[in-house]
């Protein structure tokens, strides 16, 4: 069992590890930039320990700080959270080097999911439908051919990516060289790969994602999937469980085939496969090994601590359920909330003036800030997920707009008046839309 642990994170994720750790009975140590000193999950920790200034790069992402802090404080488990060093096979290498337990999958794992060209044919050797696309980087050379062959209009993607960076699509050969060039660019300055590949273009699927808990003893389960359609700039906005787009039996199938799947690699952990979803097939685009900003979904219909969950896979325990336990029950909802105007997505970094959080039966805000807090200019801009759960999408939907009316955040702009507008569209309470959808109502707003 562990006892101490050291979450390498900041932000709603390292207090909602805290917060899992606390139950378990496990102390906790922050580590936190300069930037941070003030931050909600520092005040919270057991102890914490500053490992930097503000630049991701010298604290967050500063693998010699972060381990030395576990050092220092006696830690023997390392959670990493999401983003910063999360999907960073090297890193997780070096924890379980320095004797900790990396509170995650392998690094084998982890480097086998990061190379996304390799992931791909990794599932499919394992029986996953995967995008039609090209199987290996494309050279600039051969690109023209390639996508000839694939068939316009391809994406254009970094076989390094994450968070839509490096993605761009072209939908004619005119198109390609310049698209091509921007993918590199973009996929350099943010992985130090130019490497791409290219596939399909998809016109309006649906995000569609399966979450697995796997242990060391070989039991794998599924906690059903998400639906994540709801993005902009190939981001994430809202999220929900389980998808208003499929029946019982395409949710039992997709859950089957991602558990074999992640049964054949041997994997452990939480993870989430991640697909695009039209007419009714299904076509993977990537695993991610980590925990993922959306998981509370899946928790409120699941009633399970996915965290809680992570963290006694990493201390050797057995899953302790089998796939017929698991009992899914109602509907739940996700809306990130990010510092930025709501319509132009602009940052709106600044003071948090008043803070009021909603509340009430089947409300729950995972967020670190509070009345006064300075949103630091340096990190992510989301510092809020208001989720909610009803005994269906309806209550959801009719709980989620009472919650969204109660929430008060004054002194700087935020997305809630976006979310407000969206809920309230007709083809999002029919659960009717698509990865294109918000872009669209993005624009008609813009026209207003
Ligand atoms: P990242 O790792 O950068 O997040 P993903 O492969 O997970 O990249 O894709 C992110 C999003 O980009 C998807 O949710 C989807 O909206 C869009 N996307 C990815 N691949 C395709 C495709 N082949 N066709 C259309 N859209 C795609």
């Amino acid at each position: 069992m562990l006892e101490k642990v050291l979450i390498a994170n900041r932000g709603e994720i390292a207090l909602r590890i805290l917060r899992a750790c606390r139950e378990m009975g496990i102390k906790t140590v922050a580590v936190h930039s300069t930037a941070d000193a003030d931050a909600m999950h520092v005040r919270l920790a057991d102890e914490s320990i500053c490992i930097g200034p503000p630049p991701a790069r010298d604290s967050y992402l500063n693998m010699t700080a972060v381990l030395s802090a576990a050092t220092i404080s006696n830690a023997d488990a390392i959670h990493p959270g999401y983003g910063f060093l999360s999907e960073n096979a090297d890193f997780a290498e070096m924890v379980e080097e320095h004797g900790f337990t990396f509170i995650g999958p392998s690094p084998d794992h982890i480097r086998l999911m990061g190379d996304k060209i390799a992931a791909k044919r990794a599932m499919r050797a394992v029986g996953v439908p995967t995008v039609p696309g090209s199987d290996d980087p494309v050279s600039d050379a051969d690109a023209a051919a390639i996508a000839d062959e694939i068939g316009y209009p391809v994406l254009i993607k970094a076989t390094a990516g994450g968070g839509g960076k490096g993605m761009k699509a072209a939908t004619s050969r005119d198109e390609l060289k310049s698209a091509l060039d921007l993918a590199r660019a973009e996929a350099h300055a943010s992985f130090g790969n130019s490497d791409v590949y290219f596939e399909k273009f998809l016109a309006t699927p649906r995000h569609i994602e399966v979450q697995i808990l796997a242990d060391h003893h070989g039991a794998v389960v599924h906690l059903g999937e998400r639906d994540c359609s709801i993005q902009r700039r190939y981001q994430k906005l809202v999220e929900e469980a389980p998808s208003p787009a499929l029946n019982e039996n395409q949710r039992r199938e997709i859950g089957r085939v991602s558990s074999e799947a992640v049964r054949a690699l041997g994997y452990r952990s939480a993870g989430t496969i991640e697909y695009l979803y039209e007419d009714g097939r299904f076509y993977f685009i990537e695993m991610n090994t980590r925990l993922q900003v959306e998981h509370p979904v899946t928790e409120m219909i699941c009633g399970l601590d996915i965290v809680r969950e992570m963290v006694r896979i990493a201390g050797g325990s057995s899953l302790g359920f089998t796939q017929d336990e698991v009992r899914f029950s109602g509907h739940a909802i996700e809306c990130r909330i990010n510092a930025e105007h709501p319509f132009t997505f602009k940052p709106s970094p600044g003071q948090v003036e008043t803070y009021h959080a909603p509340g009430g039966l089947g409300v729950r805000v995972d967020s670190a800030i509070y009345s006064g807090y300075k949103i630091p200019t340096y990190y992510d801009s989301m510092i809020s997920k208001l989720i909610v759960h009803g005994n269906n999408r309806n209550e959801c939907l009719m709980r989620l707009r009472r919650a969204l009316a109660e929430y008060v955040i004054d002194g700087i702009e935020t997305t809630i008046p976006l979310h407000q507008r969206l809920i309230a569209e007709p083809a999002f309470v029919n659960g009717d839309y698509h990865i294109r959808w918000l872009e669209t109502l993005v624009q008609r707003i813009g026209r207003e």
